[in-house]
């Protein structure tokens, strides 16, 4: 089965007598619209920093790593259906593949936002101690602290917090990390602060050094 590259019609003639359009021109206008969706699929993947900086969740490594991947297919997956339009072949399975991943990174955007932004539950406090710090250099620079968990799913957490914390928090700090539950159901972090001795909430005062 053969369809037009601008239209989608099954098995066009030449021209295709749905849009009109010859082979090659259905071609080029389709490598066109190629380039403005991968920039629109790009867009998506930058609209996820404000959010991910807004409502930051506490799985948020793992939400980039996702992120990473389905860009890395995406971009894979542009270069793939250029090469085969300019050589006329065959690319329905993989633009329909394409057209699947497009909103992605939009969705998941919009979901941080969504779960942050409509939040009006009051953030649970977990007491917990800083074991080290992690960030990296480049554009987006990721701060993280790493305490231990205060959940059942792991040893450690790596807190998203931004430079200020970062830099103010030291190994062996005891923290409060203030998490909320998200509208969405995605736990993200409200703020981190110094757990101060004798004002304890939860857990009893551990050893800090301050
Ligand atoms: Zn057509």
């Amino acid at each position: 089965m053969n369809y037009c590259l601008n239209c989608g019609a099954e098995n066009p003639p030449e021209p295709c007598d749905h849009c009109g359009m010859t082979l090659q021109l259905a071609a080029f206008v389709f490598r066109r619209r190629l380039v403005y969706l991968t920039a629109i699929f790009l867009l998506g993947t930058m609209a996820f920093l404000p959010a991910a900086q807004g409502y930051p969740p506490l799985e948020l490594d793992q939400m980039l790593v996702f992120l990473g991947v389905v860009a890395g297919i995406t971009l894979l997956l542009a270069v793939l259906l250029d090469r085969r339009a300019r050589n006329e072949q065959g690319l329905e399975a993989l633009r329909r593949v394409f057209r699947a991943l497009l909103p992605l990174p939009w969705m998941l955007s919009a979901l941080l936002y969504v779960n942050g932004r409509f939040d009006k539950t009051p953030p649970t406090i977990a007491v917990t101690h800083v074991i080290s710090k992690f960030t990296m250099p480049g554009l987006v620079r990721p701060h993280r602290l790493i305490v231990s968990s205060w959940r059942t799913t792991g040893r450690l957490e790596r807190i998203p917090v931004d430079e200020d914390d970062y830099s103010r928090f030291k190994a062996g700090d005891a923290v409060e990390v203030r998490v909320e539950p998200g509208f969405a159901g995605i736990p993200w972090v409200y703020n981190v602060l110094r757990h101060e001795a004798g004002v304890a909430l939860r857990a009893p005062a551990q050893p800090h050094n301050q």
